[in-house]
């Protein structure tokens, strides 16, 4: 007999691990199944973003960040340090500390909150029983009245430049480079292209980075892109538009590109290459024949507004379904279909998930962008405030970048909050609480904003939006 639980979560990744925590806080006998294997050849909680994502890319843009600032931001400070070095085994082993701390931790919040794990490839069969095969090859069976299945994603590869781990990287390749590379190619301007490529490049690394669409950054606002476009250059990271890999040989311990834009075919060699042109849903192994699970033309499991998959009691979060791949959105996910299987109101709005590119300058938005809105018929207003005027911006010598409020012409609602600058990673939060409120431009106008502060720029831009900014001309 198999063991029998209320829910099942596949995958440990912010989308499982915070389903299956949930599930567990609201009294339901829960077990998260994963197969993820870390660095050390052992389990590792966490997903992507814990192990191979969010937290590791952070980790090296923080430290990378530090390094470039020696040189390119303390100097207009008056400091200067000569000859400054970076430890490249502390560098990663710092980053590798941080993952493990977080990975480890999953483990003990599994314990304090009584979620059983098991370490295995689990598969869902009919009737709500996951089968687990162990990395040796042994199997068993549990099955629930619940099961969510939250597999995550993997990157997409390239047929002509398959990833070979030494020379040709995916995101797990790239945080893991243990010598600067001296000519770093990256496919795709997207977001891990760009961060991933911010960091190598602030090492000293020539980055050029070849994007197939005619504009920068397509799925930002334009005005945004552009502004950081200028600034990526200025750090001397190369980005080609409109440029299609055709080829990617390796001779003699270098990575020889071929491919085409506008003005024809050209070569470029490198000493590594990363790929990242966007990930896929993972659903390899997880679903028997007859389970009654569809996926969507994008392989991407099928599910409702509710996450659910329409077979009686299966459920699906995160990367593996439709709707942006970030770890927060899945993380929201998870709760809500914990709380709505133990019959609670669960609440996600796909519509106010909040985007952040951790570059410098960073860059973050929540709601439409005025492409969206003209494709839409929405009537709109813009309002926009540079960071040039913010008095702290100034005062941090990082005064680069705008934020831009832009809300309903008629009723002036909030559609969508758009910046590129410091700090906007956190600036981001108010536009999302005022979206999610369902409040007005206005009402950002309204509310006090402590001086000096960042976030006198949101304040500014939503004044804006009415003509009646008080610090720039309107
Ligand atoms: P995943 O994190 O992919 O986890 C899925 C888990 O399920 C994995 O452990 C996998 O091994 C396991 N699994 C799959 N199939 C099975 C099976 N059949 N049996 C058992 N286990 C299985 N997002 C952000 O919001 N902010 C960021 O800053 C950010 N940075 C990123 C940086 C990089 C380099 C990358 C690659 C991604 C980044 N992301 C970021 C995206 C983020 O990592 C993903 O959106 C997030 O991890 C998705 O969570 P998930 O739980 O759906 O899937
Ligand atoms: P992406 O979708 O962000 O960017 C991929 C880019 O590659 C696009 O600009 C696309 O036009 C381009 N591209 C596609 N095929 C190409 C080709 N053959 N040649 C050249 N360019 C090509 O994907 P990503 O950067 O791989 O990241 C995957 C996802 O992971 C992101 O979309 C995001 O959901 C998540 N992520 C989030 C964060 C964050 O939140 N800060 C960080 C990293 C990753």
């Amino acid at each position: 007999m198999s063991e029998k639980f209320d829910v099942i979560v596949i995958g440990a990744g912010p989308a499982g691990y915070v389903a299956a925590i949930r599930a567990a806080q609201l009294g339901l006998k829960t077990a998260c199944v994963d197969a993820f294997v870390g660095k050390d050849g052992k389990q590792a909680l966490g997903g992507t973003c814990l192990n191979v994502g969010c937290i590791p890319s952070k980790a090296l843009l923080d430290s990378s960040k530090q390094y470039y600032n020696l040189a390119h931001n303390l100097p207009a400070h008056g400091i200067s340090v000569e000859n400054a070095k970076v430890d490249m085994s502390t560098f990663i082993g710092r980053k590798d500390k941080i993952v493990k701390q977080f990975t480890g931790g999953i483990g003990q919040l599994f314990k304090a909150n009584k979620v059983t794990p098991f370490f295995g490839k689990g598969k869902l069969l009919k009737g709500n029983t996951v089968e687990i095969t162990g990395s040796d090859g042994s199997k068993q069976t549990i099955s629930a009245t619940n099961v969510i299945l939250a597999s995550g994603s993997v990157p997409i590869e390239l047929p002509f430049a398959k990833f070979d781990g030494k020379y040709i990287l995916d995101n797990a390749g790239a945080l893991d480079i243990n010598e600067v590379p001296k000519r770093l190619g990256v496919i795709g301007a997207g977001v891990i292209g760009l961060e991933l490529g911010s960091v190598w490049n602030r090492l000293g690394s020539q980055v050029t980075i070849l994007e197939a669409l005619p504009d920068f950054l397509s799925v930002a606002d334009q005005d945004i892109a552009k502004v950081a476009k200028k600034e990526f250059e200025k750090q001397n990271l190369t980005i080609k538009l409109g440029a299609k890999l055709t080829k990617a040989e390796i001779k003699k311990n270098e990575v020889v590109l071929s491919y085409e834009d506008k003005d024809g075919a050209h070569d470029l060699t490198v000493d590594k290459l990363l790929v990242a042109v966007g990930r896929r849903a993972y659903t390899e192994g997880l679903l028997a024949a007859d389970t009654g699970v569809q996926l969507d033309e994008r392989g991407r499991i099928k599910v409702d507004e509710h996450n659910h998959t329409g077979v009686d009691g299966v459920w699906a979060v995160g990367d593996a379904v439709r709707g942006p791949m970030l770890a927060h959105k899945g993380s929201e996910e998870g709760v809500a279909v914990a709380e709505w299987i133990a019959g609670k109101a669960g609440h996600i709005n796909l519509d106010t998930v909040p985007w952040v590119i951790y570059t410098e300058p960073e860059i973050a938005w929540a709601g439409k962008t005025e492409k969206e809105l003209k494709e839409l018929g929405i009537p709109y207003k813009v309002g926009s405030f540079p960071f040039a005027a913010i008095g702290r911006a100034v005062a941090m010598n990082e005064a680069i970048g705008q934020v831009k409020v832009i809300a309903h012409a008629e009723t002036d609602r909030l559609l969508g909050v758009h910046m590129v600058g410091p700090g906007v990673s956190e600036l981001i939060a108010e536009a999302v609480v005022a979206m999610e409120f369902k409040g007005s431009a206005e009402d950002l106008a309204r509310i006090v904003h402590a001086h000096p502060t960042l976030s006198e720029a949101v304040h500014e831009a939503a004044l804006s939006v009415d003509k009646r900014a008080i610090h720039k001309g309107n």
